[in-house]
């Protein structure tokens, strides 16, 4: 995990994801400053969001196993393609829920 800096106080530490839902399926992915307990949010995801992390994971496991160049090929841009599904479906959930505060 990388470290950061707070905005606030300078304080420098570890990100330690905490998780909590927000309403349904929708979960928000956030961490503290320990020093002054500055909340910053991190990522929103939702249920098809998490399925495709786990499909991703799934594939780098795949990929990782198989032999053959030309089908690790294939795998990493099927894993690209999810990868790129998220970044959207993560900017319009941050939007939506950032917007609303
Ligand atoms: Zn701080």
């Amino acid at each position: 995990m990388p470290n950061v800096k707070c905005d606030h106080c300078a304080n420098e530490f570890e990100i330690n994801y905490q998780t909590r839902t927000i309403e349904r399926d929708i979960q928000l992915a956030y961490f503290i400053c320990p020093n002054c307990k500055q909340e910053y949010h991190s990522f929103y995801t939702n249920a098809k969001i998490r399925a495709r992390q786990d499909k991703i994971n799934e594939l780098w496991t795949k990929a990782r196993t198989t032999p053959n160049q030309i089908k690790v090929k294939q795998i990493i841009r099927r894993i690209d393609g999810l990868v790129e599904q998220n970044k959207q479906e993560m900017n319009r959930l941050r939007e939506q829920y950032e917007a609303s505060n």
